[in-house]
């Protein structure tokens, strides 16, 4: 066993928590926390113990897989598969045109550098839709970040190393982190009499048990609480109104609907005590400074994009923005986005709202389920696995084996590679130059290039390298281009793009091209073997650009293109990582892109529904389904499905387990350990329950992460747990963002 320590990351969760790996082998023996990650500074949970059965898992793919006639695969070699993608792919661009090709994923939680070569190989195939998991869990509040802020991408996020109060809207950062160093900040708030944890959850979470205030809001009820909130807020006077007054517009007609709403009833209609919802909002109004997280508690809940707004407006009426230990609006490296062509709003068929260049996941299917001639032909679906993690997984199944096309690009064989026509082998994300894009935070924001630690499994191929021998078969990249290029980026950086930009004015498909143009340019001059980082110059440069202030105060020099330069030569060098941006907290209102620079309070599209919840309730039910199914609950023995073996889990029957509250269970004669069936609209399944007084009666929860269909010794195929969207129904979406309501499935139960 080597003894030598290689620097990584995490790849588990979006935090991405620096590492060392001791290698045996091919096989990763030791884990350690990097105490050199300028974030994570050494801090780990326990999941990464394990992070073996992702890279040596039994379902690596070692071959490029063709489908046959008889709906078998058989392994083909390189240049056939790529050039048969191609010639499939040109296909469907000739005969109806590119936008007809559909690209979904680009990266999970730890590997955004492939995909950023993918849209090079979508501009030569003129394919402009696109979607990701963002769009099953985050459009919604980026759209409202859009509203009141001026664009989706002015993201706000908490300090809440630095906050006086730290609350958690449907958000257990425990279980799920979402910053920096979690469970030591939660520890540190909550060990501080000073200071104040406010979770609003329906279940009582880990972080939950060490709060303050835990609103246990009733499931669904999260509009109403947040409204109660709100209304007290206003009708005890509990407003910043010199914030307001200076820094937003709208609050008149806020007011007058808030000055209207019954505290006591809303609180009734959540099922939280009002004495509780006042004694918070005098908690939030007194405090220095307050950061709040929401989550996809409410992401995936009934009024999810309505709560996103209430959520953010309980900071910017309370005047926690801005400021150290409030919410403020973060720097970014690259983008998570999808793109797409400007101008371009809604999906082609069902004409659903495209969010941050992403269109809905739910509605794929109907995307692509109809003989509208703007359907979706094709799909590439790169390092994701839809059939499995959107809604509805059996519409979905239909759906891929409805494509004309369906070129999956993984490392395993998933439930979506198993519809594929062609399967392209990756590299994992320890055998290539990876990274992410998940830099979300503020004043110090951070990112790693992370090198290999191993060499590519035999077969595998790395991204760059696929779109880039894609692009080529599709009859991209003139070597008359790239011979200058070449030569120039020999010179220097400088040099490079001076030409580059030359080059793409002249020749603007260049630009178009650009992350392989560079991959097969600049990337072959860079040291260690870099060449998959070349398109973090680009990056480098757009950052630089967009924020050049907060790039020299995390220590970086020079004008113009040779402050990317610097930033580019840093993210090189520094396997743990980098700061790459210090802000400031005026630097949010520099952020704040509304055209007076003020806040707006009021969006209008939301007002109909926001006014609406007074007559509501939240605890009606559908007799044929009296439950609500929280689907997807993270555990400590669920992480996500980049663990496809189950043997991962040391507690496995358990950590698959239903949960419910004991009352239920004892009115439906069902034991602790015994089995029940869940039932839903979309189907019905069988599984171990686990009784559990941190749920109300009436919900019950579901692992997230389980169900993956994986081979035993034998190689026969057995699936571990519930898949929980076999249960879940693509129709059950937010009106506005088409996000699901996973978390909100009406369900029934019943001993098995
Ligand atoms: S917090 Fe997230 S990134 Fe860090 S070790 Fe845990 S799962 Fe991995």
């Amino acid at each position: 066993m080597s003894q030598e320590f290689k620097k990584t990351a995490c790849i588990l969760c979006s935090i991405n928590c620096g590492l060392e790996i001791q290698l045996d082998g091919r096989r990763i023996a030791k884990i350690r926390g990097d105490k050199a990650h300028p974030a994570s500074q050494g801090y780990l949970c326990e999941k990464p113990s394990r992070l073996d059965y992702y890279q040596n898992g039994r379902d690596r793919l070692t071959a490029p897989l063709r489908r046959r006639p008889d709906g078998g695969f058989e392994e083909i070699d390189w240049d056939t598969a790529i050039r048969e993608v191609a010639a499939r792919l040109a296909h469907v661009r000739d005969t109806y045109g590119g936008d007809k090709i559909f690209y979904y994923g680009g990266g999970g939680q730890g590997n955004h550098l492939g995909g950023a070569y993918s849209g090079a190989t979508r501009a030569m195939l003129g394919s402009v839709y696109s979607s990701n998991a963002l769009a099953q869990e985050k459009t919604g509040e980026f759209w409202v970040d859009g509203q009141l802020f001026g664009r989706p991408r002015c993201h706000t996020t908490g300090d809440y190393e630095h906050a006086e109060v730290a609350v958690f809207v449907g958000k257990n950062p425990w279980q799920s982190h979402g910053f920096p160093r979690a469970r030591a900040v939660l520890r540190a708030i909550a060990s501080d009499e000073k200071r104040a944890l406010i979770v609003i959850d329906p279940r009582r979470t880990q972080t939950a048990e060490l709060a303050d205030y835990h609103i246990q809001v009733r499931p669904g009820g999260d509009a109403h609480c947040l409204t109660a909130l709100l209304a007290a807020l206003i009708q005890e006077n509990l407003t910043d109104s010199d914030f307001v007054e200076r820094h937003t517009r709208g609050f008149e007609d806020l007011t007058r609907h808030l000055q209207t709403v019954s505290v006591a009833d809303y609180c009734a209609r959540a099922g939280v005590p009002e004495a509780q919802i006042r004694e918070v909002a005098r908690r939030i109004a007194g405090a220095k400074s307050v950061s709040i997280f929401e989550d996809l508690g409410i992401q995936q809940a009934p009024h999810s994009t309505l709560c996103s707004y209430l959520e953010k407006l309980i900071y910017v009426l309370t005047g926690n923005f801005a400021k150290e230990g409030g919410m403020n609006i973060h720097t970014r490296f690259a983008s998570l986005g999808g793109g797409g062509k400007g101008g371009m709003r809604v999906s082609p068929v069902g004409g659903h709202r495209i969010i941050s260049g992403l269109i809905p996941a739910n509605v794929i299917p109907d995307e692509i389920l109809t003989d509208h001639p703007d359907r979706f032909r094709a799909m590439i679906v790169e390092s994701t696995n839809p059939a499995h993690s959107l809604a509805d997984s059996r519409r979905m199944r239909e759906a891929l084996d409805a494509l004309d096309t369906l070129v999956v690009i993984d490392i395993a064989m998933t439930e979506t590679a198993r519809h594929a026509d062609y399967i392209l082998p990756a590299a994992s994300q320890y055998e290539k130059w990876e990274a992410t894009f998940f830099t979300l935070e503020f004043p110090h924001n951070d990112f790693q290039l992370r090198a290999p630690i191993l060499e590519p499994l035999l077969g595998t191929m790395i991204e760059p390298e696929i779109h880039s021998r894609l692009v080529r078969a599709l009859g991209g990249l003139d070597e008359a281009d790239l011979a200058p290029l070449r030569a120039a980026a020999d010179k220097s950086w400088t040099a490079f793009g001076e030409a580059f930009l030359a080059a793409a004015a002249v020749t603007p498909m260049l630009g178009k091209l650009a992350p392989v143009v560079l991959y097969e340019t600049l990337g072959r001059t860079l040291p260690d073997g870099a060449q998959a980082a070349a398109a973090l110059w680009g990056a480098a440069q757009s950052c630089a650009m967009s924020f050049p202030e907060s790039v020299r105060r995390a220590g970086f020099e020079g004008e113009g293109m040779e402050l990317g330069n610097a930033l580019f030569a840093a993210i090189l060098r520094e396997r743990s990582g980098i700061m790459f941006t210090v802000d400031e907290y005026e630097d949010t209102w520099r952020r704040v892109e509304t055209p007076d620079g003020r806040i707006n309070l009021i969006v209008g599209e939301l007002m109909d529904e926001f006014v609406g919840l007074a007559g509501e309730d939240p605890a009606a039910r559908n007799p044929e389904f009296p439950f609500v199914l929280s689907a997807g609950e993270r555990r400590t023995s669920t992480a996500n499905t980049i663990y496809r073996d189950p043997a991962w889990r040391k507690k496995r029957e358990i950590g698959s387990a239903l949960r419910m509250n004991p009352s239920d269970a004892e009115r439906l004669g069902i034991d602790a350990g015994g089995r029940a069936r869940i039932t839903t609209k979309r189907g019905s399944m069988e599984t171990v329950v686990e009784l559990t007084d941190t749920l109300q009666s009436g919900h019950v929860s579901l692992p997230n992460g389980l169900g993956l269909s994986y081979p035993n010794e034998n190689g026969e195929r057995l699936i571990e747990g519930i898949p929980p969207n076999e249960l879940t129904s693509g129709e059950d979406r937010d009106w506005l963002a088409g996000t699901p309501h996973h978390k909100h499935v009406p369900a029934r139960v019943e001993a098995a």
